[in-house]
């Protein structure tokens, strides 16, 4: 239908006037000059411009619509001021009739109230404006609100209440090894791996108000490559805005890396203590080996005393007390220089001074002494090739190992116990093996049997400091050698000493 026509049978509040060629008004409607900028101008006989002056300018027009050239002319939103100058706004239609009696062309003027719609559209446009600066604004905020979620270190994941990822961040992503894609939707138990945990969230988030959380649970999870590894989770329940529903909300963390420190320095803690325990021991050990040589001196010098005037027939009764005074001071020189050797070696004080040294040569004079000075109890089998062996070591370092080492094989032999030491040279290497047929040595005791104090646990009754072997390893190391063992319990045991021959760069 005609848009003029349409809104001239609409019921609304609509005046008119009618004008000739010339703008001079011919007739008016009752109340047309409520509608007019100057009332006192809209009589018949007056040019139509000067109480409708926006009509001023559009002459071109009126007489195109006037002589049928143009159907229909209007003018829109026209804001006039009633009393306490409240706005009000009309339209104006502008069509061409005709005089039915002389057939004189005119135009006729309608005239509408349009201020409820006026009002209503510029309410709608101001409501259109806020709801769009309301959209921007949520959308800068939802956009704010997905970078804190996404530059978050920790990893988060929002499930339903039955356990259904529905979002999941970046530090989440990187740290479970899945895309966001292969997870949402997915249950989290593809992560988590104690049920246990989940049951317990699906029973207790639920009854949390909103700002408690489940803090610092300790999860095993499952990144996609299977790897277990443990999360420090904590979380909440989020009232989900679409339905009467609930979210889980898992903020996680690894811990796996802290849990290992932890457990290291629980470690070092509790070798600190059994250092401190075996330090302990080793103090009333010492005082107790220093005291039996003390005592045995003592005792030698109070007989002695007796055979201040001594006879022919008492001179070998002397000499045997003197061998014991020997003996018990050589003991304790002994026990002293291992401690002594041990502190430097701990300090990183022992230092390592290589010279030519005939190998061969230095192990037969030690098997010498120690045969010597042995009890005869054993019997002490040196073997070694016929040509000599020469190479760049400490004498000191290579006595302490060969030493410690015999003295070991011997004390943890029993009666009658043979003791192998066969020496030999490997291309630039000089290889010491040393076996007894002893007590051997408990597979727990092995590796722990070259730190200072540790003694093994089947020694019983044989008195040691636990400080040989440490010694040993100490001087194996400064010559950039390697020390092996192999032992049997209630079988015996066989250690084995690599030294480089060379000098090598490192030893300068
Ligand atoms: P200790 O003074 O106790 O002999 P070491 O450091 O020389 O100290 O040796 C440490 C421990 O190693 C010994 O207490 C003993 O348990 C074990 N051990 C060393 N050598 C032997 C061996 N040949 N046979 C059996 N046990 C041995």
């Amino acid at each position: 239908m005609n848009p003029f026509f349409k809104k001239l049978l609409a019921p609304r509040h609509i005046e008119y006037l009618s004008v000739d060629g010339n703008l001079i008004i011919l007739e008016t409607s009752r109340l047309v000059r409520l509608f007019a900028d100057r009332p006192e101008e809209v009589y018949p006989g007056k040019d139509v411009r000067a109480g409708f002056p926006e009509l001023i300018g559009s002459e071109e027009v009126l007489r195109a619509v006037i002589s049928g050239e143009k159907a229909s002319f209007e003018l829109k939103g026209i804001a006039r001021f009633a009393e306490e100058n409240k706005p009000f706004y009309i339209d104006l239609y502008i069509s061409h009739h005709q005089n039915e009696v002389t057939l004189e062309p005119l135009l006729l003027i309608l005239f509408e109230d349009v201020t409820e719609n006026m009002v209503l559209k510029q309410a709608l446009v101001q409501r259109a404006n806020e709801a769009s600066l309301l959209v921007s604004a949520l959308a800068s905020s939802q956009d704010y609100i997905n970078k804190i979620i996404t530059s978050m270190a920790d990893a988060l994941l929002v499930t339903t209440s039955s356990g259904q990822i529905k979002t999941i961040n970046l530090a989440a992503q990187n740290l479970f090894g899945y895309s966001e894609t292969e997870l949402l939707g997915k249950p989290i138990s593809l992560l988590i791996k104690s049920h246990q945990f989940i049951e317990e969230i699906g029973q207790q988030l639920p009854c949390l108000n909103g700002s408690e959380l489940l803090r610092n649970r300790e999860v095993i999870c499952s990144k996609k490559n299977g790897e277990k590894f443990l999360v420090d989770f904590s979380c909440s329940c989020i009232q989900n805005d679409l339905v009467e529903n609930r979210d889980f909300v898992y903020i996680g963390r690894d811990i796996t890396e802290r849990k290992r420190a932890e457990a290291e320095t629980a470690k070092a803690l509790e070798k600190q203590k059994e250092l401190n325990q075996m330090r302990a021991n080793f103090i009333s050990m010492t005082s107790h080996e220093f005291r039996t040589p003390l005592t045995i001196i003592l005792t030698s010098v109070e007989l002695l005393e007796n055979f201040y005037e001594t006879t022919e027939k008492h001179q070998l009764k002397v000499k045997q007390y003197f061998k014991m005074i020997e003996n018990a001071i050589r003991q304790m020189t002994d026990m002293l220089d291992e401690v002594l050797l041990l502190s430097k070696a701990e300090a990183g004080r022992l230092t390592f001074n290589p010279s030519l040294l005939n190998v061969k040569k230095f192990c037969e004079e030690i098997v010498g002494e120690m045969q010597f000075s042995k009890s005869k109890k054993h019997s002490l089998n040196f073997s070694c090739p016929p040509e000599t062996i020469f190479g760049w070591l400490d004498e000191k370092l290579v006595r302490q190992i060969v030493v410690n080492l015999l003295s070991n094989a011997i004390k943890y032999s029993p009666q009658g116990g043979v003791v192998r030491f066969d020496l030999h040279k490997e291309e630039d290497q000089v290889i010491f093996e040393i076996e007894d047929q002893g007590i051997g040595i408990l597979d727990e005791d092995q590796e722990r049997l070259f730190e200072s104090f540790y003694r093994g646990q089947n020694v019983e009754h044989i008195a040691g400091t636990g400080l040989g072997l440490s010694i040993v390893k100490s001087s194996v190391d400064l010559h950039g050698g390697e020390i092996t063992m192999r032992s049997e319990v209630g079988k015996g045991t066989i250690f084995k000493v690599i030294l480089p021959l060379r000098r090598n760069t490192a030893q300068q």
